[in-house]
């Protein structure tokens, strides 16, 4: 055990996680050692000694347990900074820290990885009764829920496609969660593109191909998320073309998932991208305010937390981006105040949401990112945004649009409008320039990277 295996062990957990919840908790954590089956973590503090037992030990053991063969257990020590740098030497048995028993790993296999493989092993919370629908997202919602409701029937396949941490995994395992109650013997296969990927490489380097096929192509309903991982790989593209066509002509459920639409998903085959629009194409938005605060009191709810509407409001106000962030923000509130004892108030939330936002979040917005461009072209803001048709203002405009659809996950239209007014078919023409452009200009790479370096 290295501290390399530690180091991808921090990379599966940042996908489980939300951002704020990864950097604050488990960024900082280090792999101490690992002995019998025990393994240690070194953490600077009580707090994220205690997050991660409560949040994160079982993925940890889990993770760990893939590269090491059998974890049986986790120990999370709060070492001193001076400690951790001497890691080697830190007694086995030196902090109060007690280990937590977890299933050993064969039962743990028969729980979770049933032997066919269609573990059904989806999140319990992440339900269609748990998933707040506005108008952000009702189009995505209702189509998730035919699509629960009849498989293979109503939309295939179903393309939701949107923002990260907009809930588009949410809807997924809602889907999983629905089909496999009402239909227990359905056989659901939940991956993700880099999973599939990775599956994919193995099977071909350990002659195991056909095997891979089968398992895919046997699916009844197939939910693949993050399928924009799928760019520039051709070999796993052509595999998925094949298990794509073969599910869908046996009229199985397909569900994709995307940071993306599929006509914008560049280095992906033109068979593929037609294929994802023969169903239904539904988006996921931000969250509006009144949304955003029935987030808050679902998730407080979720987790027998008494978070007034005040409070909520006040999350709502200051944390805008996506609803990860949202739920790793009120977590963390949580979190503090069970450790500290105190009443969740607003100066509470304030105190520790300020923390939050200055050490991983950036707060950019809107106003930030127009500032920045005009700063770095030493333009003004109001030409930036004006009707001037000027080509030394086209491809500042279109960084402008770049950085709000990439870094904010705005909406076109929306971008449209921080534009003043402009069309939203001109915003999407602009973004895909500049994506365009990025990958083979390097002078376009520069501006953006020292654009960024000022706004963040
Ligand atoms: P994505 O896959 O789009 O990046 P996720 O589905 O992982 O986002 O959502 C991130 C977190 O936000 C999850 O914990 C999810 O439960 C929560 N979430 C997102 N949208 C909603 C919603 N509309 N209602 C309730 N929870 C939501
Ligand atoms: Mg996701």
């Amino acid at each position: 055990m290295s501290s390399l295996i530690w180091a991808e062990v921090l990379a599966q957990l940042e996908k489980s996680v939300s951002r704020p919840n990864f950097v604050t908790w488990l960024k900082p954590a280090s792999f101490i050692e690992s002995k019998d089956g025990l393994v240690i973590i070194g953490v600077p503090n009580h707090y994220a000694k205690s997050w991660i037992e409560q949040n994160a030990v079982k993925d940890i053991i889990k993770y760990l347990s893939e590269h090491l063969g059998s974890v049986e257990s986790v120990k999370i020590e709060v070492v001193s900074d001076e400690g951790s740098k001497s890691l080697d030497d830190l007694p086995l048995l030196q902090s109060e820290a007690e280990s937590i028993p977890v299933a050993s790993p064969a039962e743990e296999l028969v729980e979770e990885e049933p032997v066919n493989d269609f573990s059904n092993s989806f999140r319990d919370k992440y339900t269609f009764e748990t998933f707040i629908v506005g108008n952000n997202n009702r189009l995505a919602f209702a189509a998730s829920q035919a699509v629960a409701e009849k498989p293979g029937f109503a939309y295939n396949p179903l393309f939701i496609y949107g923002g990260v941490g907009l809930g588009k995994t949410h809807l997924m395992h809602a889907i999983g969660n629905d089909i496999s109650r009402k239909n227990p013997k359905k056989k659901i296969i939940y991956t993700s593109c880099e999973i599939f990927t990775s599956e994919f490489i193995q099977a071909l380097q350990t002659k195991n191909i056909n095997s891979f096929k089968n398992k895919y192509r046997q699916a009844d309903v197939f939910l693949i998320d993050d399928i924009q991982f799928l760019a520039n790989k051709e070999g796993t593209q052509e595999e998925f073309f094949h298990t794509f066509n073969m599910l869908h002509q046996a009229n199985k459920q397909i569900v994709i998932t995307s940071d993306r639409v599929p006509k914008e998903m560049n280095n992906l085959e033109e068979r593929l991208i037609s294929r994802f629009g023969w169903g239904m194409i539904a988006d996921v938005q931000s969250p509006n305010f009144e949304n955003r605060v029935a987030i808050l009191q679902e998730k407080s709810k979720e987790r027998d937390a008494e978070v007034s509407s005040e409070v909520c409001e006040f999350i709502a106000t200051t944390i805008t981006s996506n609803v990860r962030e949202l739920e790793g923000s009120l977590t963390k509130l949580i979190t503090a105040a069970q450790i500290e004892k105190a009443e969740i108030t607003t100066a509470f939330a304030a105190r520790v949401l300020k923390d939050l936002l200055s050490t991983s979040a950036p707060n950019v917005t809107t106003k930030k990112v127009i500032q920045a461009v005009a700063q770095y072209f030493s333009i003004e803001t109001s030409d930036l945004l004006g009707k001037k048709r000027i080509k030394e203002l086209v491809y500042p405009r279109q960084l402008v649009m770049y950085f709000l659809r990439e870094k904010l996950s705005q909406s076109f239209p929306q971008i449209g409008d921080a534009l003043g007014g402009k069309d939203h078919t001109t915003v999407m023409h602009g973004v895909k320039k500049i994506v365009a452009l990025k990958k083979i200009s390097p002078e376009v790479e520069q501006d953006i990277n020292a654009i960024q370096q000022l706004f963040n």
